[in-house]
């Protein structure tokens, strides 16, 4: 299910095995929830362009690459703060962060971002990072989040 804004519309999709019911209850619910990530900044293009002022910034010779096709808020993330498809370059982001501080949020998107450069983990992946000044003391963050929480999410 996911609701966005089309001009003036809210479309939601919700499944067509709905009955009427529960259709308006759900169509209520989401409305509700996009009025909510509006009213924080939270929306996908507000994301996207954090994350492109984050590719300028730390990422700049790496432009080509780490301009993603899409970013997006998604509630499930099957245990990650936030994933890419290389292949498509498209970057999704746990709504699970949104609570997070500013520089924690940044860190994952830049993560996300590095990782349209270099796919895996190696060194050349965390030198990029490592440009972030707050890198290390987010990845703490989370680490401590994950495990106070007994969430055993990770970085990706
Ligand atoms: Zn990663």
């Amino acid at each position: 299910m996911s609701a966005y804004r089309d001009g003036e519309r809210v479309v939601v999709l919700i499944p067509a095995q709905f009955s009427g019911a529960e259709e308006r209850e759900w169509v209520d619910k989401m409305v509700a929830r996009l009025a909510a990530r509006e009213r924080r900044g939270h929306t996908d293009d507000a994301l996207y362009e954090r994350a492109q002022r984050l590719a300028e910034r730390y990422l700049a010779e790496h432009s080509h690459a780490a301009t993603p096709s899409s970013v997006k808020w998604v509630r499930n993330q099957n245990g990650r703060w936030g994933s890419c498809t290389p292949a498509d370059q498209s970057i999704r982001i746990s709504e699970r962060i949104q609570g997070f501080p500013d520089w924690v949020i940044d860190y994952v998107i830049l993560h996300e971002l590095a990782h349209l450069v270099v796919s895996n983990h190696n060194a050349q992946f965390w030198a990029l990072v490592a440009r972030y000044p707050r890198a290390e003391r987010a990845r703490g963050y989370l680490e401590g989040v994950s495990s106070a929480a007994g969430l055993g999410f990770s970085e990706d």
